[in-house]
Order: structure tokens, then C-alpha cells, then sequence
């Protein structure tokens, strides 16, 4: 087991890297390249899905990790059809979920390959999906024993291409865990993790009638999944702008009162005032920047630092930065991975020339030749509001403010509409107080870094454009798949 079971929300992640990265060399090697996955849907019918997309590595664009027989809309209308709710007891299927988190742990050599090759995971990074997937497992297996109400019967979840592995299984696990039956449609980009999963799920006891797996373009299967009467609530995380588009699909197909649960974007900020602890702060600035190659929800997008400090909190910053070695997540020694693919790559690498003309680019690391690779950036803006979009990789924004302006910074951050992660340096009790009580984000993290959440101990979602709640990893999730039902009895 990677940890204790009788911790099952304790990621106990620095205790247990050393061993896990062991386990990594004797585990990997049947998962390296040549290997290539076989996927498709796994449906509780057989589905046409006739076309079929190559899986490419991030980071060595010649290494085709594997290929996805995709659905049609055909296909997804015929699984809808084929659904079945889990007609198995609570206990039953948290059993079936608990033995799904075993099996993960015990497929640990090809869910880290299949992560490293097809999503550009670091071994950091996929050890820590990996944890945070079985824990997921395990915290809505107890969660749907302590659920009451019926469930809502079919529900669609849809998930990113950045945690290709915990996202994808947390959203099922909790439908699951709540009586459901799940159709699953993965970000196209990685649907070879999605795969590896739910052959585990299904391994452990999930019926496909329960769980149907369907690879394919969003474009096509979304407006089917998300719009037909027959699917009682939709679980989606991704950007803000899919969320919107589902929402309105769902208005004009499905019931009124079917669930729409999002999460979705952010920009994020951080504030590290003169008082901070400059070393501490800038390790946890460059985690929460730059680790995952900035392709965290969460990542910190704009760091506010009080002008007093700018000059030598800078050079330390992109002194740590130098320190970063970029390159294939295959190694172990890496600490930034690639971005997703060529087009994430291009639009970053035109943003961060756009600053370079603009004169506001402060620090661009140079990124290997071959693969999909960006090197982490600073660029100065004068506050958040200069950002116009989530810029969803490795490239920090920092802004300066002076003491008496804090307030107008969280109005500022409060102002953007988003409101995911907030994060905070600082060695002055009152200023945390005076910053927190008026913030409108969904977690906010002091002297520390703001990625991470912990299943279990913090739950995790955001506010306004940033989702719609209840957060993953909390108390209030699973209910969200059922259907609040009253029932008085008398006589
Ligand atoms: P995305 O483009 O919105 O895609 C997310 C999923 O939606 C994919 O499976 C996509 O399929 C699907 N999709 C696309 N069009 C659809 C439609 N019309 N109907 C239904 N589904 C559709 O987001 P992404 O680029 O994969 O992920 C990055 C975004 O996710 C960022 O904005 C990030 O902040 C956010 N995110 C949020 C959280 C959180 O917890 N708040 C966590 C992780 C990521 P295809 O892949 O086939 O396009």
C-alpha cells in the first residue's frame, strides 16, 4: 500500500516519496516506449466507435504512447439506452469502490506510466494523483454509507485532460458511491489514463451497465451527454466557458431539476507583504506557480508583493527558478514537465513574446528543443485586472502594492469574477484576518503553497465563475448525486 489504510485521507506525501519513486524504477519498465495502450469506450453494448486517434508524449513527440477507438454520437445515444443504476447496496458498493482504490495502488507501475507518457506527469506529480485518486476511492465509499436519499439515476461526468487520473475517478466514484450510473467521458487528450481506470473499477466489481467509458471529442458526445432527459445531473470540471455551454445545453434538454455540479477555472492570486519569510515564500511561489507546468486549476496566476521588497525578492525568485530542471517527466530528477500539446505550447510561447515587446517580461527560462516544453516566465502586470483569460500554464504575473493599499488588492482579486485559490505570506496575525474575512475565494492557504488539496481535510472547490459547489473531497459532495427527499410517515 502507498500508505496506511487507516489514513485514508493522509496523503503523508514527503514520508513516502522516497519509497514510492523505488517502486517507480522496478514497476516502469514494462510501461515504457515501445509500449502503446489499446483503448476505447467500454460500454454495456457494443459500439461502432470506427475512429480511432494516436496518443502522443508531450515531452517526445515521436513516442506514440497509444491509440483510442472513439464514440460517436450514435455511440453515445446507444450507451445512454444501455444504462443501468447500481442496484447493489451501500456497503456493497463502497466494498467495490475500496477494493477499485486497491487496485489502483497494486497497478501503481502502469497508472505512472501511463501518466508520465500520455499527460507529461512529473514523478512527483503522479505519485500524488495516484494518492489522491485512491483516496477519493476510499472517502466517497464512506461518504455514500452515510448518503440519504434516492439517486438521480444517470449521470454524465466529463472531466480535463490536467488530473487525468483523480479528477476523472473522483467524479465517478462519488456517483458511484451514490447509487448512479456513470457515463464517463474523458478529455480526449487523455484517454488512455481514463481507460487504465476503468478497466480497475470494472476489475473491482463496478457493472458496466454502471460505469460506461466514452472516449471522444467533446464537441460531439457533450451536447448528447449533457442534453438528454434521460441523465439526471451532470458532473463536469473543466474551463468556465465549457461549463457555460453545458449549462445551457442541460436547460434546453434535461429536466429542471437535474444537478449540474462544475468546477472550473481561476485567477489566482497571492499576496507575500515585507513581514514574509522570504525563503519559505518563494519555495511555495514557485510550487504553486510552476509545478504540474502551471496546469493546476489552482496554480498561482498573480503574485502581489509589497514594494519594499520587490528588488531582492525578485532576484531570489528567479534564483530558485534557475534551479528548476526542465525536461522528460520520464526522469527523475525533473521538476517541470511539458505543457499538454502543440497548441497549449504555442499560445503560451506567443503570450510570453507578446510581454517580451511589450518590455513587461522579467524572466523567460530557456525550454528543451524537442517536445512540447515552455520555460516558466515572470511577467509584470499592474494587478490582476490586467489578465484577460486564465493563462493555463507555467507563466507567473507579479504586481507590487504598498502597505496601506491591501484592502484594494482583495478588492481587486474579489473584482475578477473568479474565485478558486488565494494564497497569503505573511508574519502579522491581523493582516490574515483583515485579508480573509472579506476574500471571496474557495480556499485560501497562509505561508504556505495554494495547490494540493487534501481529500477529506480540504474539501476543495471555488466560487462565481470559478464553480458552482459543493467541493470535491468534502462532506457535501456525494449528497449533490442523490435527490433531497422529505418523507413523513404518520400513523
Ligand atoms: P475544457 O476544454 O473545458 O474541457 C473539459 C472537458 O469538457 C473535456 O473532456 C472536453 O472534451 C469536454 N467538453 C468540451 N466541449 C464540450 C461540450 N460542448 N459539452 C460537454 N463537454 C465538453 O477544459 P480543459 O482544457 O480540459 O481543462 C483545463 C480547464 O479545467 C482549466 O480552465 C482549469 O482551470 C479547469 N480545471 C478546474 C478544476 C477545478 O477543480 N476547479 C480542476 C482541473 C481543471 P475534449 O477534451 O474532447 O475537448
Amino acid at each position: 500500500a502507498l500508505y496506511a489504510p487507516e489514513r485514508p485521507n493522509s496523503r503523508g506525501y514527503d514520508l513516502h516519496e522516497a519509497r514510492d519513486l523505488d517502486m517507480i524504477d522496478t514497476a516502469r519498465a514494462p510501461f515504457a516506449a515501445p509500449h502503446q495502450w489499446q483503448a476505447g469506450p467500454l460500454a454495456a453494448v457494443d459500439l461502432s466507435a470506427a475512429e480511432v486517434v494516436e496518443a502522443i508524449n508531450p515531452a517526445d513527440p515521436a513516442d506514440i504512447v497509444g491509440r483510442t477507438a472513439i464514440c460517436s454520437a450514435a455511440d453515445a445515444e446507444a450507451a445512454i439506452a444501455a444504462a443501468q443504476p447500481w442496484e447493489a447496496d451501500a456497503p456493497t458498493r463502497a466494498a467495490v469502490l475500496n477494493r477499485a482504490a486497491d487496485l489502483y495502488e497494486q497497478h501503481f507501475g502502469e497508472i505512472f506510466a501511463v501518466l508520465s507518457r500520455e499527460a507529461g506527469k512529473t514523478p512527483k506529480d503522479a505519485i500524488a494523483e495516484l494518492r489522491e485518486a485512491v483516496d477519493f476511492l476510499r472517502y466517497y465509499a464512506a461518504r455514500g454509507l452515510d448518503a440519504q436519499g434516492p439517486a438521480r439515476g444517470l449521470f454524465t461526468c466529463i472531466s480535463p485532460w490536467n488530473f487525468p487520473l483523480a479528477i476523472f475517478t473522483g467524479q465517478i466514484a462519488a456517483a458511484l458511491a451514490a447509487g448512479n450510473a456513470v457515463l464517463a467521458k474523458p478529455a480526449e487528450t487523455t484517454a488512455l489514463c481514463a481507460h487504465v481506470a476503468v478497466g480497475l473499477l470494472h476489475e473491482a466489481g463496478v457493472p458496466r451497465a454502471a460505469l460506461q467509458l466514452l472516449p471522444g471529442a467533446g464537441s460531439v458526445l457533450g451536447p448528447v451527454l449533457t442534453g438528454d432527459a434521460r441523465v439526471g445531473g451532470v458532473c463536469f470540471t473543466g474551463s468556465t466557458v465549457t461549463a457555460q455551454r453545458i449549462n445551457r445545453t442541460m436547460a434546453e434538454g434535461m429536466a429542471p431539476d437535474a444537478a449540474l455540479i462544475a468546477e472550473t477555472g481561476g485567477l489566482n492570486a497571492m499576496i507575500v507583504d515585507s513581514t514574509a519569510l522570504p525563503e519559505q515564500a518563494v519555495r511555495d511561489i514557485v510550487a504553486s506557480a510552476f509545478q504540474s507546468a502551471g496546469q493546476r486549476c489552482s496554480a498561482l496566476r498573480v503574485l502581489y508583493l509589497q514594494k519594499d521588497i520587490e528588488k531582492p525578492f525578485l532576484e531570489m525568485l528567479f534564483g530558485a527558478m534557475d534551479e528548476l530542471r526542465l525536461g522528460n517527466p520520464w526522469h527523475h530528477d525533473v521538476d517541470v514537465g511539458p505543457v499538454i500539446d502543440a497548441r497549449a505550447q504555442a499560445d503560451f510561447a506567443g503570450y510570453i513574446e507578446a510581454a517580451r515587446k511589450a518590455g513587461t517580461l522579467l524572466k523567460a527560462m530557456e525550454a528543451p528543443a524537442q517536445g512540447h516544453f515552455i520555460g516558466p516566465a515572470v511577467i509584470r502586470v499592474s494587478g490582476i485586472e490586467a489578465l484577460e483569460r486564465e493563462v493555463f500554464g507555467p507563466i507567473l504575473h507579479v504586481a507590487t502594492f504598498r502597505a496601506d493599499q491591501i484592502d484594494a488588492v482583495v478588492d481587486a482579486v474579489n473584482g475578477c469574477g473568479f474565485g478558486l485559490t488565494f494564497g497569503m505570506h505573511t508574519r502579522i496575525d491581523g493582516r490574515v484576518e483583515q485579508v480573509t474575512s472579506r476574500l471571496k475565494v474557495g480556499n485560501a492557504y497562509v505561508n504556505r503553497n495554494q495547490i494540493g488539496a487534501i481529500v477529506g481535510s480540504q474539501p476543495f472547490g471555488g466560487e462565481g465563475l470559478s464553480g458552482t459547489g459543493p467541493k470535491a473531497g468534502g462532506p457535501s459532495y456525494v449528497p449533490r448525486f442523490l435527490r433531497a427527499e422529505v418523507m413523513d410517515h404518520a400513523g
